[in-house]
């Protein structure tokens, strides 16, 4: 992980990385598309790697992100930000006004609440199922035996559109048995996104098949607070 402070070269290296570690695990960088985690972050930090070219962020409170992306959104109208925190049924409309992806659409109640707010909204966002795949209680997620069943509901009688999965392993696990496992999954549903890997692991992920990583810290730096 990168010291440095300044986060348009931070942005730089993990770019560097990521090509990297595509190329050495026989991918196609193009494939892997990095989420820039700017949690935390105020608008001005933010703006130094979408001055950088960035564009893709991942943010992972509702309220926060609505805060600080219309502004950033006026000058950068082709950013996408992807929700990657957790997800209340209270927060469903504002999260489909704000956010371009849900990335952890976790339980039937939210899969539910979001189907709804596409049709009164009339805008349909891109989702993934989050998968607590260490079955650990306090994470958020599908369990790994639940999920064909889970993404099949979303999908043929929900009507989302799913696109890949999403997990953050157990802290003090092996991560890349959680990322093979994940692969598998997403794998024998037929979904093509595979949402894996952050600041300590991203370069495992990508040899395991990650077609997004959400990286924070080696790009931003420490954060200025904690959840
Ligand atoms: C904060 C966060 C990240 C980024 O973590 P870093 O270790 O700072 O790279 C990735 N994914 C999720 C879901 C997060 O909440």
């Amino acid at each position: 992980m990168t010291q440095n402070t300044d986060p348009a070269s931070n942005l730089a290296a993990v770019r560097a990385d990521i090509a990297k570690a595509a190329t050495a695990a026989g991918r196609d960088p193009a494939a892997v598309h990095l989420v820039a985690v700017s949690k935390f972050h105020d608008a001005d930090t933010v703006r130094a790697v979408l001055n950088a070219g960035h564009r893709l962020f991942g943010e992972n409170r509702v309220q926060e992100a609505e805060e600080k992306w219309p502004a950033l959104r006026a000058d950068f109208p082709d950013v996408a930000v992807h929700l990657i925190g957790p997800l209340q049924s209270n927060k469903v409309k504002n999260a489909v006004a704000t956010f371009d992806v849900i990335e952890t659409v976790d339980r039937p109640k939210i899969a539910r609440a979001l189907a709804k707010e596409f049709d009164r909204a009339g805008r349909r966002l891109p989702c993934y199922v989050q998968v607590n795949t260490g079955e650990e209680p306090q994470k958020a997620g599908v369990a790994p035996g639940d999920v064909d069943a889970f993404v099949a509901e979303c999908r043929d009688n929900l009507g989302l559109d799913i696109q890949g999965l999403m997990c953050i392993p157990p802290v003090d696990e092996e991560a890349a048995l959680h990322f093979a496992l994940l692969s598998e999954i997403a794998d024998r549903n037929g979904l093509a996104v595979k949402s894996m890997g952050m600041s300590a692991d991203y370069e495992k992920a990508i040899s395991l098949g990650a077609t997004h990583v959400r990286v924070g810290t080696a790009i931003f730096g420490v954060r200025p607070q904690t959840a």
